[in-house]
């Protein structure tokens, strides 16, 4: 998957949080980091980091 969050790498969400929580994950990427531009402009942090 080419069109991941540009904050993917250092997202605590991405990468650690939920890092134990295999299903979990793989949902909540699916839903949000890669699933294009209409899927990460859903985050909240996303739409946070945008921001600043
Ligand atoms: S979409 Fe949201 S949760 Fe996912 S990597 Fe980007 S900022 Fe983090």
């Amino acid at each position: 998957m080419s069109d991941i969050c540009p904050f993917a790498e250092k997202c605590p969400i991405f990468g650690g949080i939920l890092k134990d929580k295999v299903f979990t994950t793989k949902a909540y990427k699916d839903k949000y980091p890669e699933a294009g531009a209409e899927g990460r402009n859903a985050c909240k942090r996303f739409q946070c980091k945008q921001r600043f």
